[in-house]
């Protein structure tokens, strides 16, 4: 018999599930609750359920959480940044990051093993085989850190979908998971506190916006015209900038949230004072936020992190424009949390 995984399914479809083995629609709400609102990693851990039940529980369903490897594990020195990689029974791994600001704790996802997007500047498809990740990969992510952060009686506050992989290729399944984390017997974070960033894939932009939601929606941009934004990142021929920033804005339209347009500054590549000014044009009079990304430089890619002096320059020609900007706080820098790096280093035997 080939068991079902059981992380990652709504309450309705553990209902479903549940109903042939003749459990009650109340064994899959408690279930629930224990997976989403108590991180419970095994069904032993269950003990509202009797013996027979969780001995019906192993015998038809995988708990995938329980089963993740941390293939490798590192903290800045700071002890703000935590860094994982994280490892599937199939052999795959992605990276997730924990933060802890002063707000709260904010958690990276990865939305796919590797990314085929194929970026200029970026490590996450370096090596290895890419595949979407399932709704239960997406969450037991989030899941691993709210675990540990329990011990001390904290709790994952953000979630963005920010690490390898390309969110709009699998967008159900980040939907799916996001829900479940909204859910009050989930994680009860409101959308407000959930952001997905895009490299421009405008169906999926069309298809948040119709679903009506709160999520943040961040476009990474890294380019404002097109010669040089296709250079940069490929997708640009299929889905021109122009048109992805219109798609933004209808979001934007549609739900009231600030659209964050990410931009990663590449010395002497994208850093000039009329590269700021071409930005500024792209962008003004809009309802946005710039987040400037001094590169974490990539080995294999080649590019450089710009001076101080010259993010500084940028920044204030934005500023002029009045354009609300900020510089990404630079967090885990010792620990390689640009996307994809540990998993790149790590594919590739690195330390
Ligand atoms: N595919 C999605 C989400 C993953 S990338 C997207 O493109 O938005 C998350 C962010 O990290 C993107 O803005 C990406 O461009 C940026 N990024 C990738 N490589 C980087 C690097 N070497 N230094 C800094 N930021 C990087």
């Amino acid at each position: 018999m080939i068991k079902q995984e059981i992380f990652g399914m709504t309450l309705l479809e553990m209902q479903e599930a549940l109903l042939p083995l003749g459990m009650k629609k109340f064994r899959a709400e408690q279930i629930f609750r224990w997976l989403y609102e108590k991180s419970a990693v095994s069904f032993e851990e269950m003990t509202n359920l009797s013996k027979s039940d969780i001995a019906l529980l192993q015998e038809h369903f995988t708990l995938l959480t329980g089963q993740i490897k941390v293939l490798r594990e590192l903290k800045s020195t700071d002890g703000l940044t935590h860094k994982v990689l994280l490892g599937f029974t199939d052999g795959a791994s992605v990276e997730t990051v924990c933060m802890h600001h002063d707000y709260g704790y904010s958690v990276c996802i990865s939305s796919q093993v590797g990314c085929s997007m194929d970026c200029a500047f970026c490590a996450s498809g370096l090596q290895g085989q890419e595949r979407n990740l399932t709704a239960g990969e997406i969450l037991a992510q989030v899941y691993y850190f709210q675990r540990l952060l329990s011990i001390q009686d904290a709790r994952v506050s953000r979630v963005v979908v920010m690490g390898s992989g390309e969110p709009m290729l699998n967008l159900d399944n980040v939907l799916k998971a996001l829900d479940i984390l909204h859910e009050d017997h989930g994680q009860g974070i409101g959308y407000r506190n959930m952001t997905i960033s895009t490299c421009g894939i405008i169906p999926g932009i069309k298809k948040l916006t119709e679903m009506g939601r709160t999520i943040n929606l961040a476009i990474s941009l890294h380019a404002a015209s097109d010669e040089l934004r296709t250079s940069l990142m490929p997708i640009n021929k299929t889905y021109n900038y122009l048109e992805v920033i219109k798609a933004a804005d209808e979001y934007s339209e549609g739900n009231g949230r600030q659209v964050m347009y990410e931009y990663i500054l590449l010395a002497g590549i994208n850093d000039s004072l009329d590269d700021a000014r071409i930005l500024a044009n792209v962008l003004k009079h809009k309802n946005v936020v710039v987040n400037l990304i001094p590169a974490n430089p990539v080995p294999e890619k080649g590019f450089k992190r710009p001076s101080g002096n010259a993010v500084d320059r940028f920044f204030q020609v934005l500023k002029e424009q009045k354009i609300n900007v900020t510089v990404r706080k630079e967090m885990g820098k010792d620990i390689d949390a640009a996307c994809g790096q540990l998993r790149a280093s790590t594919l590739v035997g690195g330390e």
